[in-house]
């Protein structure tokens, strides 16, 4: 397999996919730039190469074409000055041939959001709601179609492909795994990132030291559920925090006042605590709460216990003797997965419970645990707290990340590996 140390970019094009997929605020400034630091390895030795950059990332959610809301331009200033080069701006990541043939070595272009294109992701857009079956087969068809087009313009821009987007390397999108088969083996490689975060999941998965504990935070059941179905079977001990703790409390008959729950998952809540028993997963889950009596950072709070949360209020953290529990389990363990806060991080007030998580991990990593912090939210949470140096890696992957350690080959490491 090609490797980006050995590749030497002089005079070569390359089209690099990254994941600049950034928070912005309401004013359009970033307010995590991890993502955009991340690739900055791979992108510096490319231009130090005398290489020509084409950048490429996917932003947001966009709906059409244009949808300025989700516009790649309002990191392009941002990302020149991480670079220390004026990086160019294509409009439409369809129409940059000029743009591209201008390139010098050691310049940079970076390509307008691939996601106001369908083809990216090959889902039909704009379906009425009422569309038939067999509408939506035809779309669907349609959208992969004219994605082959889509590819193999965007391969045309370059000699070699860069993968660095492991973000979304779950995803057999046009930019992140379509398009290597148009280069061959010796011109397709990862970037550095991805070769880190590959070597890292690799830890988890097949160099486990035991006890193996994650910490499976955020706000929903639901999104979690196959993740922490998966594992069950690989984890000693699975702590759950965050929201989906009222889930869990409510179908033990516990009184949550108006914490976030999922009333559709009881049973499912249930269920994973039969299957934790079964497989013999030491299960933990929150004992006290900081409740709130409004969804403020400047709420009345009181520490109450988790199943007895009064009416009208709500828990938006973990109380002390929780941090307690969970810190003794994390500081026994020699292999930590952490994915999602234990509370609403992003209020000051609430923050405790995610901090003592932190730390615990932190403490555990000196004692010679390997520790992998996964998922936007982890992210920014270690990030607040200034601890992401004093863990073992950080992943900018959130359900890449965790798709990775579910097992599964994802498309865009695949595309490279094939
Ligand atoms: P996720 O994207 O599923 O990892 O969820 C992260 C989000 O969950 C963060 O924005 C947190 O504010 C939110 N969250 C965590 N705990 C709670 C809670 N107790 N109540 C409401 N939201 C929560």
């Amino acid at each position: 397999m090609q490797t980006i140390d050995k590749f030497n970019f002089a005079g070569k094009k390359a089209f690099v996919r990254v994941d600049f997929n950034v928070p912005l605020d309401e004013n359009f400034n970033i307010t995590d730039d991890t993502r955009i630091r991340a690739a900055l390895p791979t992108l510096k030795k490319i231009l130090a190469d005398g290489g020509m950059l084409i950048i490429a990332s996917h932003m947001g959610r966009p709906k059409k074409n244009p949808d300025p809301k989700y516009s790649l331009k309002h990191i392009l200033a941002h990302v020149s000055e991480k670079l220390g080069v004026d990086v160019k701006f294509a409009d439409d990541c369809m129409k940059a041939d000029a743009q591209v043939a201008a390139l010098k070595p050691g310049e940079a272009l970076l390509l307008e959001n691939l996601r106001f294109y369908a083809e990216e992701e090959g889902k039909p857009r704009g379906l009425a709601e009422d569309a038939t079956d067999e509408e939506k087969a035809a779309a669907k068809k349609a959208v992969k179609e004219s994605q082959k087009e889509f590819t193999k313009k965007l391969a045309s821009y370059a000699d070699c492909y860069v993968n660095d987007a492991f973000g979304t390397a779950h995803r057999a999108h046009a930019s992140t795994a379509l398009i290597a088969k148009y280069f061959d083996a010796d011109n397709k490689m990862f970037g550095y990132l991805m070769e880190k975060e590959v070597k890292a999941v690799d830890k988890v998965l097949n160099d486990i030291k035991r006890p193996f504990t994650a910490i499976m935070g955020g706000s929903k059941v639901s999104s979690k559920i196959e993740i922490i179905e998966n594992l069950l079977s690989k984890v000693d001990n699975l702590i759950i925090a965050g929201g989906m703790t009222y889930t869990f409390t409510k179908a033990m008959g516990g009184k949550i006042g108006i914490s976030i729950c999922e009333d559709d998952k009881l049973d499912l809540a249930l269920d994973l605590m039969k299957k934790a028993k079964e497989k013999g997963v030491n299960l933990v889950l929150a004992v006290d709460a900081k409740a709130a009596d409004s969804f403020s950072n400047d709420a009345n709070t009181q520490i109450v216990p988790v199943n007895e949360i009064p009416d009208g209020w709500e828990g938006l953290d973990i109380g002390p003797k929780s941090m307690e529990i969970f810190a003794d389990v994390i500081k026994n363990s020699k292999t930590i997965l952490w994915n999602g806060p234990t509370g609403v991080f992003e209020f000051d007030n609430f923050t405790d419970g995610s901090r003592a998580v932190g730390n615990a991990i932190v403490e555990a990593t000196k004692n010679g645990a390997f520790s992998l912090v996964g998922g936007g939210d982890s992210v920014a949470c270690v990030n607040k707290f200034g601890i992401a140096d004093k863990v073992s890696y950080v992943s900018t992957g959130g359900g890449a990340l965790l798709e990775a350690i579910e097992g599964k080959l994802l498309p865009g490491i695949a595309a490279i590996q094939e």
